[in-house]
């Protein structure tokens, strides 16, 4: 399965993919239509199917333009049907969607918001995390409490290493920051940095990051690490009582 990255407003990523075998073609979280449009245009494509993790603007703004023009099919979370307009195919945790060849295995993943999903692609090792799991960060708690958001990531994290993980926003940079001040010993968090600087040097996204790297370098699903446990003062402390205070430190970070 192709993926290309197509950047949308001031950090948004949409995901445009193409299954080869069947030429099926999707995107993911189109938050505006004329990047996306362009895209197909260029490479001669039209869209079948369009996949929504969530309800916000910047992931769904431009899916009922590209519904209309390419007749695709709207597949999102059945938890959020009364908010996305136009919603073909309803799924809920646990359930899979065929995408030509392909098969995504949805994950309800409740915290940024009350309905969001993510999609994982099963043969193709590749993740759809919407603003739930970013590079070296999490989305806010809009709709949701830190238990829920702590078990939605557990269950991202238990995926395996390779998989590649493509997220809503470029925030890997500043989420990277904050993650220093609380697990400052992670030497991998440290390699990764200096990647992640050398890329936003030459303007080139971060994404896709890896499962296995976000368990290594990514403070919010580290919760239950000895490390950073000590760092911010929590030795043996409940994991989801730490997880709500990691998150609460990078609601007021200034970095
Ligand atoms: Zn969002
Ligand atoms: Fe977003």
């Amino acid at each position: 399965m192709e993926v290309i990255l197509v950047p949308a407003f001031a950090d948004n990523y949409i995901y445009v993919l193409r299954d080869a075998a069947s030429g099926k073609v999707g995107v993911v979280d189109p938050g505006e239509a004329a990047p996306v449009q362009a895209e197909l245009e260029r490479r001669g494509w039209s869209l079948t199917h369009i996949f929504l993790t969530h309800h916000h603007d910047d992931h769904i703004g431009g899916a009922a333009e590209l519904k209309a023009r390419h007749r695709a099919s709207v597949v999102g979370a059945r938890a959020d049907a009364h908010r996305i307009p136009g919603l073909d195919v309803a799924l809920g945790d646990g359930d899979r969607t065929v995408f030509g060849e392909q098969t995504a295995r949805v994950f309800a993943v409740p915290g940024h918001t009350s309905g969001h999903i993510a999609f994982w692609f099963e043969a193709a090792e590749t993740l759809f995390s919407g603003d739930t799991l970013f590079s070296l960060g999490c989305g806010r708690l809009f709709e949701g409490t830190p238990a829920q958001m702590w078990e939605s990531l557990q269950s991202l994290r238990a995926l395996t290493d390779q998989t590649r993980v493509y997220c809503g926003h470029e925030y890997t940079q500043s989420n990277g920051r904050f993650a220093l001040t609380v697990d400052p010993a992670n030497a991998a968090l440290h390699r990764r940095m200096e990647e992640v600087a050398a890329l936003r040097e030459r303007n080139q996204p971060t994404i896709p990051t890896t499962v296995g790297m976000e368990r290594r370098t990514n403070p919010f699903l580290r919760a239950d690490d000895p490390g950073v446990q000590a760092a911010i003062g929590m030795a043996g402390a409940p994991a989801v009582e730490v997880f709500a205070e990691l998150r609460r430190r990078k609601d007021h970070f200034r970095g």
